[in-house]
């Protein structure tokens, strides 16, 4: 099964991450737009896994939550921007550099990270670049231009997450979950 692990948002933050996409959308003459459901930010990414692996990944997620004894934090999310792919763009909104949350999603990503490596269960190490992804596939015919908007999530829970096809449909299901303790 593909498999990566995520932050994922609540309602709100959907909403307002939605209005932004659709300000994108509004501006593009095509693009692949996320559904709002499926808005997140990849922590560890594992594709393919095979099924029997999934108890080991679930407790090395356990494990780091109770190394770093992780509480509910916020990240803010304010930097809009995109990768280009031949003549194609990728558009996203990134959380702060200087933002305390990172370094909290750092750590856990180093934990994760060295449970994983350990346990002989393949991902990919590329460094982590935290940001959610908007739209992809897109072309625009003017520069887009975008207000500057901070967006303040709340992070209650990390999850591990399957990514499927349905129908021709990507849906991503949460198979397990760490909930944060209160801050
Ligand atoms: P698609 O089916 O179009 O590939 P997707 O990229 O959203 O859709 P997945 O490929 O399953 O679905 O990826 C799930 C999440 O992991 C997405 O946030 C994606 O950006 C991220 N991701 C995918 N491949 C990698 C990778 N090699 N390294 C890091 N993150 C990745
Ligand atoms: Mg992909």
């Amino acid at each position: 099964m593909r498999l990566f692990i995520a932050v994922n948002f609540n309602n709100e933050i959907k909403s307002r991450l939605v209005q932004i996409r659709d300000r994108i959308s509004a501006q593009s003459l095509k693009g692949n737009f996320s559904r709002p459901e499926n808005l997140h930010l990849t922590l560890v990414f594992l594709g393919e896994t095979p099924e029997d692996q999934v108890p080991a990944v679930c407790s090395i997620m356990a494990g780091a939550q109770r190394t770093l004894s992780l509480r509910k934090f916020t990240l803010d999310f304010a930097h809009t921007g995109c990768f280009r792919r031949s003549n194609k763009e990728l558009w996203w909104i990134a959380a702060e550099k200087t933002d305390p949350g990172l370094g909290v999603l750092a750590e856990l990503r180093r934990r994760l990270s060295s449970g994983l490596l350990a346990a002989g269960i393949v991902f990919d190490k590329r460094p982590f670049n935290a940001h959610i992804t908007l739209g992809r596939e897109i072309k625009h015919p003017a520069p887009i231009i975008l207000p500057r908007e901070k967006i303040t999530a709340p992070i209650n829970r990390i999850s591990l997450m399957k990514s499927e096809h349905i129908s021709g449909v990507l849906v991503y299901t949460e198979i397990f979950a760490l909930e944060l303790k209160q801050g």
